[in-house]
């Protein structure tokens, strides 16, 4: 990970003249950083002070001490058997912060330490590498247990080859670690995000010296995707999310396991949910709602968002789409504006904007042809849309609209032939812009445009019992042929 192009000499001087931390990219080492600074209440590496590395050390080594920290947090969810933060059980004697607050000092003194024999540290690129412990997952959370030559690619037989540096921050880790069934470290880039969002894990530590439960949030993704709609909310602009870029690394390391799950939110989906949250905050909630199999009401949507998981958060997080999320089919009616559906489609599908615009003005060229049919036509035009399933079904619709509009005398067709091959076939099966694309775009526009009356005629059948009456259809003509 020598990304840095600078020779160990170079960079030593750098960091000599320069601050006592950078950013590295390393998640954990990143993470680490950020609790100093938030600690020192600072924004920029450069500016912490040996002052306020000594606050931290001392902040981090009170809350280590203690039994739930010590040998239920650390050791059971970390740093299994730490020796640095004495997280062993069986140093429970010895332990006090007095003695943590020591071994971190002594790695931070580390930092000065220009051991040319070393290799240089993996993960910034930058230091020699630790050589006063072996640097095993105790150390260094997910490293695995060494104890098999040549378990790191570098043959080093004392562990990883990172440096004090990265070794030193990575204890501080834990104090900006959301703990959920396992640990939480928010990554993200830039960093100002990553402090943004990592605040509340250091504040609820400071009020209950436990560590933050995220709010009871059960599910990592759920609780990011909240974070996203306050900061943005807080911030009044969407604009924060610009180039943000966040990565979750959901973990537990002890003793019987070493699991990692990384769920990366790509920028555009950032972006979306916070546009989202920004111009239409209820519309998103709908959305959302949708996700669930029940439909939560007003009052259960916070405990849905806590506890359970969200099929329109996983298929944000899997690149899959989430049009037919933007209305409610049984109600028949938009859970947002066509402004938020097209930044979606831009923004995450990347659909054309030229394409867009032409479907919505065929959505709109729908709605005047059946627009002039009594409710309970409508009715059945709508429903052949929406019980469209296979290509063959949804072109039959376009033709029945077709025959309608001339039955109706409309003067203009609803598509020329170069139009109606654009829209069934241009499109292919790609995943996001498909012809069942097309078809959401089209039911959206059509819900939005005529949900009153699609409505009205459901109270009508309710209320009558409509009987199809074959005589009257066949003057609107169409008929499924
Ligand atoms: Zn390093």
């Amino acid at each position: 990970m020598s990304g840095v192009n600078l020779t160990r000499e170079q960079s030593e001087k750098r960091t000599q003249s320069g601050s006592l931390f950078y950013w590295t990219g390393h998640p954990f080492v990143d993470a680490g950083l950020v609790a100093i600074l938030l600690i020192a209440g600072k924004k920029k590496p450069e500016d912490l002070t040996v002052e306020d590395v000594e606050k931290a050390i001392s902040f981090a080594a009170e809350l280590y001490a203690t039994k739930e920290w010590s040998t239920k947090y650390i050791h059971g969810m970390i740093f299994p058997n730490s020796g640095i933060l004495m997280a062993n059980p069986s140093m429970g004697k010895k332990r006090s912060p007095t003695s943590i607050a020591e071994n971190l000092q002594s790695i931070f003194e580390e930092l000065k330490s220009s051991d040319n024999d070393s290799p240089t540290c993996v993960l910034c690129g930058r230091r020699p590498a630790y050589s006063k412990k072996d640097i095993y997952l105790s150390v260094f959370p997910l490293l695995g247990t060494g104890g098999v030559p040549n378990f790191f690619h570098s043959a080093n037989l004392r562990g990883a080859d990172i440096c004090a540096h990265c070794v030193f921050l990575a204890q501080f880790m834990p104090l900006i670690s959301y703990r959920l069934s396992r640990v939480l470290v928010i990554h993200a880039y830039p960093y100002e995000l990553m402090l943004e969002l990592s605040k509340e894990a250091l504040e609820d530590i400071k009020k209950s010296k436990l560590a933050s439960q995220a709010r009871g949030f059960r599910r990592p993704e759920n609780f990011l995707f909240h974070l996203v709609g306050e900061v943005t909310r807080k911030m009044e602009s969407s604009e924060f999310w610009e180039n943000a870029s966040v990565t979750l690394y959901y973990f537990i390391c002890n003793n019987q396991n070493q699991i990692l799950d990384l769920i990366h939110i790509p920028t555009p989906v950032l972006r979306f949910v916070a546009y989202a949250n920004y111009i239409d905050p209820m519309g998103w909630k709908r959305i959302v709602a949708m996700g669930w199999r029940v439909l939560p009401d007003e009052n259960d949507f916070d405990k849905f968002e806590r506890e359970r998981r969200n099929v329109v958060y996983s298929r944000l997080l899997n690149n899959e789409s989430i049009l037919s999320y933007f209305y409610n089919s049984k109600e028949r009616k938009v859970n947002t504006n066509w402004n938020l559906l097209a930044f979606y489609c831009q923004e995450v599908l990347g659909l054309d904007e030229k394409i867009l615009e032409f479907v919505k003005d065929v959505g709109d060229r729908i709605v005047e042809t059946i627009g002039m049919l009594p409710d309970h036509k409508l009715d059945d035009e709508v429903r052949s849309l929406e019980r469209a399933e296979k290509l063959y079904q949804f072109e039959a619709f376009f033709i029945r609209i077709e025959k309608l509009r001339q039955n109706l005398g409309i003067d203009k067709p609803l598509m020329t032939f170069d139009e109606f091959a654009r829209i069934l076939m241009a499109y292919g099966e790609d995943v996001s812009i498909s012809w069942k694309t097309v078809k959401n775009l089209l039911l959206f526009r059509i819900y939005e445009k005529l949900h009153d009356r699609l409505m009205k005629s459901a109270e009508l059948d309710k209320i009558e019992e409509f009987g199809a009456d074959e005589s009257e259809y066949s003057i609107y003509g169409g008929g499924n042929e």
